[in-house]
């Protein structure tokens, strides 16, 4: 089985002319396409809204599109909460969902309306010092500890997480919120990540909706939403099958109805905050082959490093390779694909087996638009790319300027020597 990029060797010749590699391209037909399985998939629940996790992709552009299919913001910073603003997105379609948080930041949220998720118990009196009186709305944060487990094994370890309050905490949050007077409340949980099968948002589900009732029978609180987060993975390997958002809206729907109906709660929302799955295989990066090397091993060096995409440096994270115009070629040779960081660990790909290699050859990178752009840094002076919107109609809009090296010196007022350069 093969990844087949959404750009032909033709194009990106094409696009090359107008804008240098390296860049990351995001496909518009996908991502609506997407969104709109995602809105169908959820449609019994009338309530239903997905909050875009914004750290995965912080494009205004790209969230533009998600928003025109109901999606709001899941923000977890100041700046993240500016930009949602900046695009018209307020009040409660922002999630602000953050942790270790500054109190301006609960501040800033509270003055957008933001509905306001706490990563812990201390928060409760951290955001009503700050704010006054808390809001009518409050959500928190659920981590029950130990480990995740579904058919196939054990898919992460809340237990080692930072995030979240635990059982007993849930119970006396609430209690202590509806004291306070908060009126609605929501519980949010995020137990696992990147998880490519279609148990994990039922079996979150079932969890959250039966801790649901017990907190509805025990402390009288409205539970108005339930948020199942992020987590729904795609398949960053060839041989991975893709999750079916039908089929899991369809799994947390039978859920819905034989947890929270019963109990008289048929009236809560459920709200997801995916990153990953709304975007992830929508965005590719695009980076020419600049240098072969012959040493112990056979290295293919590239314009792009991990200052693009930082997934292999970080997590050792595969994302498959394809060289434009070989598609269809035997994959006999065995390459490092690197970048230019003066640190080894900067290599696309470990022994990767693919087509021979040739100096000017383009390589797209696939599944880089979450959590590709967005976790760039500027290691070794190295500067960010640019990123591109292939259209429906097939052109190609500029949504994001590359960095210059004016970006980079932008911070040094104190020491502005850097002025007698030409940028
Ligand atoms: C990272 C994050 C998400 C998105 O996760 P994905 O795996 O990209 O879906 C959602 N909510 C919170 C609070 C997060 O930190």
């Amino acid at each position: 089985m093969s990844k087949i990029p959404f750009v032909t060797k033709e194009k990106i010749e094409e696009i090359v002319k107008s804008y240098p590699t390296p860049f990351h391209i995001y496909d518009e037909k996908g991502i609506r396409e997407n969104a709109k399985a995602v809105k169908d998939a959820f449609a019994w629940n009338p309530g239903f809204k997905e909050y875009f996790a914004v750290k995965a992709n912080p494009n205004p552009r790209l969230i533009q599109i998600l928003n025109e299919y109901g999606c709001g913001c899941d923000c977890s910073s100041k700046t993240e909460l500016m930009l949602s603003k900046a695009m018209g997105i307020t009040g409660s379609n922002i999630m602000f969902s953050s942790n270790d948080t500054p109190a301006e930041e609960y501040a800033y949220a509270a003055e957008l309306g933001a509905i306001i998720n706490l990563d812990d118990i201390t928060h409760i009196e951290f955001v009503e010092n700050i704010l006054g009186k808390l809001p009518e709305t409050m959500s928190c944060r659920f981590n029950p500890g130990g480990v995740f487990k579904m058919s196939n094994g054990i898919m992460d370890n809340p237990g080692d997480s930072k995030y979240g309050f635990t059982t007993e905490q849930m119970f006396e949050g609430y209690r202590i919120m509806k004291e306070k007077g908060v009126k609605n409340f929501g519980i949010h949980s995020f137990l696992a990540s990147n998880t490519v099968t279609n148990e994990y948002y039922p079996m979150l589900a079932k969890q959250l909706f039966e801790l649901a009732v017990k907190l509805k029978e025990e402390t009288g609180a409205h539970i108005r939403f339930i948020n199942l987060s992020g987590g729904v993975g795609i398949p960053y390997l060839p041989e991975q099958t893709p999750n079916d958002i039908k089929a899991i809206g369809e799994e947390v729907r039978k859920a819905y109805e034989e947890i929270l109906v019963p109990a008289g709660m048929g009236d809560v929302s459920i709200f997801t905050e995916m990153g990953r799955f709304m975007m992830g295989p929508y965005g590719q990066l695009v980076t020419k082959a600049i240098h072969e090397k012959h040493t112990h091993k056979e290295y293919i060096g590239v314009d792009a490093c991990a200052v693009n995409l930082m997934r292999p440096a970080m997590y050792g994270a595969y994302h498959h390779i394809t060289v434009l115009g070989k598609e269809n070629e035997p994959c006999e040779f065995k390459y490092d694909v690197t970048g230019s960081l003066c640190e080894n660990n900067d290599k696309f790909a470990i022994d990767r087996m693919l087509p021979k290699i040739e100096k000017g050859d383009y390589l797209v990178i696939h599944d880089t638009g979450a959590h590709g752009f967005s976790m760039g840094y500027n290691y070794n002076g190295k500067l960010k790319s640019a990123e591109l919107l292939l259209k429906e109609d097939g052109s190609v809009e500029l949504i994001r300027r590359a960095e210059k090296p004016s970006d980079y010196f932008a911070t040094l007022d104190c020491l502005p020597v850097y002025q007698e350069f030409e940028f």
